[in-house]
């Protein structure tokens, strides 16, 4: 697949057009939230979409559909007002929703032409990871390095000159932050594209397009729908053209989203603002707690002082979100003792939901990435992520307290 000529790739669009919204253009992110892209029908009254059920949709004549859409797996009235309600609060002109986060990693990579060099930060989803160094392996071209070095980007720049550059920030599990508008200004020198995977921040505390980057990846399973109870992810940006060509592409492959996790996700980003300023009152109180305890080496939180880049999250960020990740004292021995202690955060993958869950990367998230270079990476066996969710703050750093000491040698 290659549909998308990388020339026809309009810089620096401007984000007009913005997706139609139930209310006027200067609406706070909550209320966009709640409303965009759905006003009550006027036939039914529904204050909420409906889940649209039908795979086709009947036309007036051959090649003229009644409405917008002719078969659910190009695309479906559900999917549609998700779609703009995304848009509207990362501040895209077009978002196109698929079934996964790896859909949509996926739809990006068959839409580089073959052969097309590819620079990957080293600290990206494990996921993201293993798809790009398996099945797009012998596709195109990928070099992986620490995007948070922007010397380090500039000099491969100019040595690999990549097509798209994928960047992460903040990653996963190390929480580490990039120079956006920095790596963008280098992309735009080197006519590479810049893509942003904003999952761990969500719209509401980033937006990479404002920072200049060309595609903004999210696994909506995470932040964005925020119950742990459908998976999707999307891709946005501003570029019409590349819009076109990316839906089309979409359904050539048949990433498409189904209506039902579709609802399932706009039920959950009404409430995202709300969320997310408790995840990060949660994850800053847990962080700081973490910080002294004793039986703690090393803390890693953005909204910390200590976080070596803690001035550049301010500078990027509105927010530092709610994911902490900490170094237990002792190895993997002590790191599983605590986290099987553990008894309001759940041991799980997967992050961004209201319970707070506790996750081993060596041994879970991050397991496919071979151990020496987990080394490398700094993933080490007394390394956890939390992700903080929204129950009561003192139940959570008790919850931390008891495992710690039901731990302690
Ligand atoms: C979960 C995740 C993905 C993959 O998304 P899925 O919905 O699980 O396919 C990609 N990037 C990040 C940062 C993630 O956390």
């Amino acid at each position: 697949m290659s549909f998308i000529s990388l020339s026809a790739m309009g810089f620096g669009t401007n984000a007009t057009g913005l997706a139609l919204c139930a209310s006027g253009g200067s609406d706070g992110f909550n209320t966009l939230a709640i409303h965009a892209g759905w006003t009550p029908d006027p036939n039914t009254g529904e204050v909420i979409p409906p889940i649209s059920r039908s795979a086709t949709f009947a036309q007036h004549e051959p090649g003229v559909p009644v409405g917008l859409d002719e078969y659910a797996r190009a695309s479906n009235p559900t999917r549609r007002v998700l779609e703009q309600r995304l848009a509207t609060l990362e501040g895209a002109n077009h978002a196109v929703a698929v079934a996964s986060g790896l859909a949509a990693t996926t739809l990006i990579m068959h839409s580089l032409p073959n052969n097309s060099r590819v620079l990957v930060g080293d600290d990206v989803y494990g996921g993201t990871y293993r798809l790009t160094a398996t099945a797009f392996r012998d596709i195109h071209q990928f070099r992986y390095l620490d995007t948070t070095s922007l010397s380090t980007v500039e000099a491969m720049m100019t040595e690999f000159r990549p097509n798209l550059v994928w960047v992460e920030s903040p990653t996963n599990p190390l929480l580490q932050i990039t120079d956006i508008a920095g790596v963008a200004v280098l992309c735009r020198k080197c006519r590479a594209l810049l893509l942003v995977d904003n999952t761990f921040s969500s719209p509401f505390l980033q937006n990479p397009l404002k920072l200049g980057a060309d595609f903004v990846f999210h696994s909506t399973t995470k932040y964005i729908n925020g119950h742990s109870d459908a998976i999707g992810g999307v891709v946005m940006l501003n570029d019409d053209e590349v819009h076109g060509q990316l839906q089309m592409l979409q359904n050539t492959l048949g990433l498409n989203l189904d209506a039902y996790p579709a609802w399932l996700t706009l039920r959950g980003v009404s409430t995202l603002g709300i969320r997310m300023e408790r995840h990060q009152d949660n994850a800053q109180s847990v962080a700081e707690m973490l910080e002294t305890h004793p039986e703690v080496e090393r803390v890693i939180y953005p909204g910390l002082t200590s976080h070596p880049q803690h001035e550049l999250a301010k500078s990027q960020m509105s927010g530092f979100g709610g994911m902490v990740t900490f170094f237990v004292k002792g190895g993997l021995e002590r790191a599983t003792v605590f986290l099987t202690g553990l008894r309001v955060f759940t041991l799980a993958e997967s992050l961004g939901g209201i319970e707070s869950l506790a996750n081993h990367p060596a041994r879970m998230t991050h397991a496919s990435i071979p151990e020496a270079r987990r080394g490398e990476l700094g993933i080490t066996d007394n390394l956890i992520r939390l992700s903080v969710g929204i129950e009561d703050e003192k139940d959570l750093i008790a919850d931390l307290e008891q495992a710690f000491a039901g731990s302690r040698a």
